[in-house]
């Protein structure tokens, strides 16, 4: 039996998607549109070994969907087999705590939360529209990027900010990634053979975004993505954490709007305001090789954060069973595991260096035997994960 279901995940300039068999789970079909709104649009279908490329200028989702129908008409598989569609929503807010099937009331939903995500939301609800369209008689399921934080408790996700203005714009953490975190938790736990519920995680994500989470038993606790992905770790271009009075102190000394600053800490910073650009850890590591003196101030940096949210998430958690590495940077670049291991030394935890120098693509333990706290790499799969959350929405 093959129970495929079509993943989207819908950027404001893109759309990546994959067919995967849910019985199974095996990936039929992978593919990536990109620059949406150019005229140099472009989409990568792959289907086994086999990659077919296409150049067409789009003009929006509802074409990107219309070329994705044509090439998987073309090669395959067949769109008709598919039982369902699993669509990323990033932004669930208070509203969605839970992947659900979508309706006229849960697009209307999504497009109220715009505020909240403007980059992210309405791409989604377009992607959502578009595919609907191609695909009128399976359900389609939004699974929210927030909805595994929504166990967070109160002192977590409360900022202790005036409450009535709070309460009335809905600013609290909502975290993010949580596809991703969830899923590693549960691949953690299995994989070392331990009960999840009794289970205690720091996973560490860390890709071109990066967030942290504290998981007790299987449940978030805590994470460093708030109101808006921009809080917490450092990231690829993001800041991360930052002193809210640095808003304010731009707007008087350099009459910055808030646009303005978002865009500055959104996409001009982190790991990229602070090394001309250069946002790739590859390429972070060859600057810093070289001397680069600024690249090594950027990785120190990067380290300090971390370091420092691990350590308050152990303090949270009482006792740590699992620390877990995850994402492009947490899975690919052993230096930055070594870096964090060694400054948690005084805390017991030791890495083996030859088993955390081996690539693989598989989970595995990296720390030695001895270690206080089992040390993880754990691949991410958040289609996988969108996959098994959207066949729970629809089984029978
Ligand atoms: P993600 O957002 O999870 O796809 O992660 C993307 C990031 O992972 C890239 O921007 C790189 O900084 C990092 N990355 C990918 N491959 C490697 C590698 N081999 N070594 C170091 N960093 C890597």
């Amino acid at each position: 039996m093959s129970t495929p279901i079509l993943v989207l995940n819908c950027g404001s300039s893109s759309v990546k998607y994959q067919v995967i068999d849910v019985d199974s789970e095996t990936v039929l079909a992978t593919g990536l549109v990109e620059k949406i709104g150019l005229p140099d649009s472009v989409i990568a279908h792959k289907t086994g070994d086999d990659k077919h490329v296409i150049e067409e200028a789009l003009p929006d989702h509802t074409a990107a969907l219309a070329l994705i129908t044509k090439v998987f008409e073309t090669w395959g598989p067949p769109l008709d087999s598919v039982v369902a569609v699993g669509h990323r929503a990033v932004h669930g807010g208070e509203l969605f705590r839970e992947p659900v099937l979508i309706s006229e009331a849960v697009t209307q939903g999504m497009t109220d939360l715009a505020g909240l995500a403007p980059l992210h939301n309405p791409p989604g609800v377009a992607g959502i529209k578009a595919a609907q369209k191609i695909l009128p008689n399976v359900p389609h399921v939004a699974v929210f990027d927030t909805a595994f934080f929504s166990t967070l408790p109160a002192e977590a996700y409360t900022y202790a900010i005036n409450t009535e203005v709070a309460r009335k714009y809905g600013i609290r953490k909502y975290g993010f990634h949580g596809t991703s975190h969830s899923y590693v938790s549960k691949t953690a736990a299995a994989f070392a053979g331990r009960e999840l519920a009794d289970t205690n995680q720091i996973i560490c994500h860390l890709g071109n975004g990066a967030s942290i989470s504290a998981i007790k038993g299987g449940i978030a606790v805590d994470t460093s993505m708030g109101l808006t992905p921009l809080q917490g770790l450092v990231m690829g271009t993001r800041s991360g954490d930052v002193d809210p009075g640095v808003f304010a102190y731009l707007a008087r000394v350099a009459g910055m709007d808030s646009q303005a600053v978002d865009d500055l800490l959104n996409k001009q910073s982190g790991m990229s305001g602070l090394n001309e650009g250069a946002s790739d850890f590859r390429d972070i590591l060859a600057k810093t090789e070289a001397g680069d003196e600024d690249s090594k101030l950027a990785i120190d940096i990067y380290l300090h954060r971390l370091v420092a949210y691990i350590g308050s998430y152990m303090a949270l958690l009482g006792r740590t069973d699992q620390l877990i590495f995850t994402a492009g940077v947490g899975e690919n670049a052993e230096w930055i595991r070594t870096g964090i291991v060694e400054r948690l030394a005084g805390f017991g935890l030791r890495l083996d260096e030859s088993i955390n120098r081996v690539r693989s693509g598989d989970p595995r333990v990296i720390s030695t035997a001895d270690s206080t706290v089992s040390v993880l790499v754990v691949p991410t799969n958040e289609e996988l994960a969108m996959a098994r959350e959207t066949y729970k929405v629809i089984r029978p």
